[in-house]
């Protein structure tokens, strides 16, 4: 085979090579966001509890106070007994304290209520930082294998980078010029194999005289659709000529 076009095949393995590993370095920021999104779900919901935490626990409070006042306020009508002198005066007295105790009563309730919701909302934070922290070790050590995945990978492109800068300098120029453009154009498939009398790029059919050509191998050929430098493998080239 031309060593020419021997080289193109070398520097397209590269070339392939390099783009699959710049796409995926490409995509690591993404990757590593959504590995963390369970994590980041559990800690928004933790937010939001505490939150709602701090509000009962101020609830609480304000209705703890609420009961000391409303103590204070039954023990004043009760000392005011020795200053009674009716009868009338007397049942209106404990008519008084009865709504005092009742009011009393139902905001005792309220506390209790309070106090219950403080605890489950308590226990229910426990449960999500168990659960966060769970996360946060699962995260942890996909975040380790990722990092260390993308760091092999920028040193393969490092390696790739070097191996194809050498191998293009082999490359005669104009080819070289007219191999990149192709490679643009083609998203890294410049050359393309021969097979069974079709182009291996664009996968037609080529006219049995450009196939002739390809396989005596003098002079690079390109398809005639997709302009793609075409070769054949030895193999290949025995297995038609035998
Ligand atoms: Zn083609």
């Amino acid at each position: 085979m031309n060593l020419q076009l021997q080289y193109l095949i070398n520097l397209q393995k590269f070339d392939l090579r390099i783009f699959q590993i710049q796409d995926q370095l490409r995509k690591a920021p993404e990757l590593l966001k959504s590995a963390e999104l369970p994590l980041q779900d559990i800690l928004a919901k933790l937010q939001v509890l505490k939150n709602s935490g701090e509000s009962l626990v101020k609830q609480r409070r304000s209705s703890e106070r609420e009961l000391a006042t409303q103590e204070e306020q039954l023990q004043k009508i009760r000392n005011r007994l020795s200053e009674l002198k009716t009868n009338k005066e007397y049942q209106a007295h404990l008519f008084e304290i009865e709504l005092a105790r009742k009011k009393k009563d139902s905001i005792e309730e309220n506390v209790l209520e309070m106090m219950e919701r403080v605890e489950q909302n308590e226990q229910a934070v426990k449960e999500l930082e168990e659960q966060t922290s769970e996360a946060r070790k699962v995260f942890d050590v996909e975040k380790a294998r990722l990092e260390t995945h993308y760091a092999n990978l920028a040193n393969e492109l490092a390696d790739l980078d070097r191996q194809q800068t050498t191998l293009a300098e082999l490359v005669d120029k104009p080819l070289l010029i007219r191999y990149n453009r192709l490679k643009t154009m083609r998203k890294g498939y410049a050359v393309a194999q021969l097979r069974e009398g079709a182009c291996g790029g664009c996968q037609l059919q080529l006219p049995p005289q450009l196939v002739a050509e390809v396989k005596r191998g003098d002079e690079l050929m390109d398809c005639s659709y997709c302009h793609r430098i075409l070769y054949v493998t030895r193999q290949l080239e025995e297995e038609t000529t035998e």
